[in-house]
């Protein structure tokens, strides 16, 4: 992987500006000013996607803080969060490991130096030239299911460290936190991770870890302490009836983003305090310390120091109100797919008042091609600058080019205010790359 390096003559200075539009709840901020923003415009062409370098580090310092008194604790970035090699290098920078879940995410990992147990390997429905893979790199190898475990012999070996993942099913009362992880296709049931510890040792493996992942985007620290627990007990139960004592317990990731102005970030302190009392009680308690804590969250990371800006390109009166964006949900598909909200600001008219209701669309062919509906925003004219917020993680990885549209180029606003292109945008060419234009020309004749 060529690393495409350019390197923007306009240097920035990362400022922030606040931006409390819509609800004045909570500010939402950015890291550019209108006037470094239109600088980075000229340079690059609307739409793309800009990732604010400091806040993802700072955002990772933060949590290393908050975790800093719980044993070995580790992040391994869930890499389909943001499958940039740049971000990645950022990460790996602050220690961070990489989840990965695809031969491309292994690949990526590598590419960026992100080898052996700096690795999680979470799949499912795995291909085994994937096994295969994460064994060569010596990826830290976590089974979904217990069939894999003759199946990962039979292709890779079972290597030394193994680790299943956890699906805790209808749970007792009271853990309606977790949602419904029985309809859910993941992971071992209870028994099923029992016997699969005992045949993992039996097939050679000696050092053991457990996981489980049953939910996303939860802004409530409980369901992570709660998580926490319910995986220390069991680790208690492995130990009695196995004698097999875990090196690490991984969480999974989850813990949610405010992608509106009236919800509350969730406090990573209050996580880790949780833990570690959690810890202290089960694990100390019953003379398992140490035991590491492992996390891989994605969209916690960088889902907020990602920004999508897009110029408008046609404002329309019907029926409704619509402005028309130069992207569309090929690269920014949340809102379309599960109605998700992302906050709007309309550069340059942050203190105007929000009293023009608008469906904010793209241009593809599908009505629900929507970034926003019935939103309130000042008036908007052709030209506008908008910025599209909290879209850092799981927005241009949804990537697609249905329609024949493309996908947009990603920036880096670096820590001293330059700004990195770290991927260029797709062209026509990329979307006829798979074709064969020459084999076509002796079709048919
Ligand atoms: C998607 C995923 C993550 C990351 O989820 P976030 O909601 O982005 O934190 C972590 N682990 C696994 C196994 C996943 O599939």
């Amino acid at each position: 992987m060529a690393a495409e390096r350019a390197i923007a003559a306009c240097a920035v200075r990362s400022t922030s500006v606040t931006v409390a539009q819509e609800l004045s709840v909570r500010t939402m901020t950015l890291p550019f000013t209108r006037a470094q923003l239109e600088e980075i415009v000229a340079k690059y062409p609307t739409p793309f996607y800009i990732y604010d370098e400091r806040g993802i580090k700072e955002n990772a310092q933060r949590l290393k803080g908050a975790f800093r008194n719980v044993y070995a604790f580790k992040e391994y970035f869930a890499v389909k969060a943001l499958p940039n090699p740049f971000i990645l290098r950022v990460l790996k920078d602050e220690g961070f490991g990489a989840d990965c879940s695809s031969l491309p995410e292994l690949l990526l990992a590598e590419e960026v130096g992100i080898v052996g147990e700096e690795i999680m390997f979470t799949s499912n429905d795995t291909p085994a030239e994937e096994f295969v893979k994460a064994r060569e790199l010596g990826a830290i190898i976590n089974l979904d299911d217990i069939s894999h475990i003759p199946f990962l012999q039979k292709f890779a070996g079972v290597p030394e460290l193994i680790c299943f993942r956890y699906n805790p099913g209808p749970l007792k009362q009271g853990n309606t936190i977790i949602g419904k992880p029985e309809e859910a296709k993941y992971g071992f049931t209870r028994q099923q991770l029992f016997e699969g510890y005992k045949m993992a040792r039996e097939l050679g493996a000696r050092r053991f870890g457990l996981h489980t992942m049953v939910a996303s985007n939860e802004l409530d620290y409980r369901y992570f302490v709660e998580t926490a627990a319910i995986l220390f007990d069991l680790a208690v139960d492995i130990q009695r009836e196995l004698g097999i004592r875990l090196e690490f317990i991984n969480i999974g990731g989850g813990i949610g983003i405010p992608y509106r102005p009236e919800q509350e970030e969730v406090s990573y302190e209050k996580i880790a305090a949780g833990i570690a009392a959690a810890y202290e009680s089960k694990i100390v308690q019953n003379g398992l310390a140490p035991i590491k804590l492992f996390m891989e969250c994605g969209r916690a990371i960088t889902g907020p120091h990602g920004f999508l800006v897009s110029r408008v390109r046609h404002v329309k009166h019907t029926y409704k109100d619509y402005v028309g964006l130069d992207a569309c949900m090929a690269n920014l598909m949340r809102p379309a797919m599960y109605g998700a909200y992302h906050h709007i600001t309309v550069l340059g008219k942050e203190g105007r008042p929000c009293d023009h209701q608008y469906d904010v669309t793209g241009s593809l062919c599908e009505n629900n091609d929507k970034f926003a509906i019935d939103r309130m925003l000042p008036e908007v004219e052709v030209g506008d600058l908008l910025v599209i917020h909290e879209s850092g993680a799981h927005g241009h990885a949804m990537g697609f080019q249905y329609n024949g549209k493309l996908r947009s180029a990603e920036l880096l606003l670096r820590e001293n205010g330059e700004v990195l292109k770290i991927r260029r945008p797709e062209t026509p060419a990329d979307y006829f790359a798979t074709l064969d234009f020459e084999a076509l020309s002796q079709f048919g004749d």
